[in-house]
């Protein structure tokens, strides 16, 4: 039987002679493993299909549960993300991210519109590339039932400010008083604010970034019990502008 869906390239592994299986993300079915044929091969036609970042439609074949990959057109292969490290260590993120926390056979429409406007924000937008990675992180987050709590204290519901904390646990900011979990700069809720679209103070912002990044590779090391080396790479690189 075969069927068509959008996906994303989120890992390519060599395979056999000249095939490669690939993980692909699709909004329907959540992450599934295809083989692609020939690939491999010079002036394979498919080749520009088995590469990540790919965002195409495919043609899926299925057959005793397992798919072969028949036909693919191309949407964006996102190629600008290799002319710079930071932005292309950031996408790797993404994929990082997306590998993790989907499950196979289970659809996220929301998660993979996250993916796939972030791959894009990251490529071809003018925004700072650790903002692009930490608002992705929050919407997969959100879609994966990991969301963070950034309305005030988690605890008592006041104001965050100097002194604040954050609970791993319950994936909130806790206030000076309340005092729950580790500590936590303002810097970072403030940035974490504007990433996820809500009001934040302009002023608060400095050097939040960085600390904002460290605190989502922590909380997803957490939650998912895995290490994330593509994020740690990014964070190594990243410097504030
Ligand atoms: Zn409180």
């Amino acid at each position: 039987m075969e069927f068509k869906t959008e996906a994303i390239v989120l890992k390519a592994v060599d395979y056999k002679e000249n095939d490669r299986l690939l993980t692909l993300f699709t909004p329907s079915r959540g992450k599934l493993l295809a083989t692609i044929r020939g690939v491999r091969k010079p002036k394979a036609k498919l080749n520009f299909a088995a590469q990540p970042f790919c965002f195409s439609e495919y043609v899926l074949a299925e057959r005793a549960e397992r798919y072969t990959i028949v036909n693919a057109y191309l949407y964006d292969g996102f190629f600008p993300l290799r002319a710079d490290i930071g932005r292309y260590y950031a996408a790797c993120t993404l994929l990082e991210i997306c590998d993790a926390l989907l499950v196979e056979d289970n659809g996220n429409e929301g998660f993979f519109v996250a993916a796939a406007e972030g791959l894009k924000a990251l490529a071809h937008g003018e925004g700072n590339e650790a903002d692009a990675l930490l608002s992705f992180a929050l919407a997969a987050l959100r879609e994966s039932g990991y969301m963070l709590d950034l309305d005030g204290c988690g605890v008592c519901g006041g104001e965050i400010g100097n002194g604040a904390y954050f609970d791993f646990g319950a994936g909130c900011f806790t206030c000076a008083e309340c005092a729950s979990g580790v500590r936590a700069s303002e810097s970072t809720y403030q940035t974490l604010r504007k990433a996820a679209g809500l009001t934040f103070e302009e002023g608060k912002l400095e050097g939040g970034r960085k600390r904002a990044l460290r605190l989502i590779n922590a909380y997803l090391a957490e939650k998912t019990e895995r290490d994330y080396p593509c994020f740690g790479e990014f964070i190594r690189l990243f410097s504030e502008p």
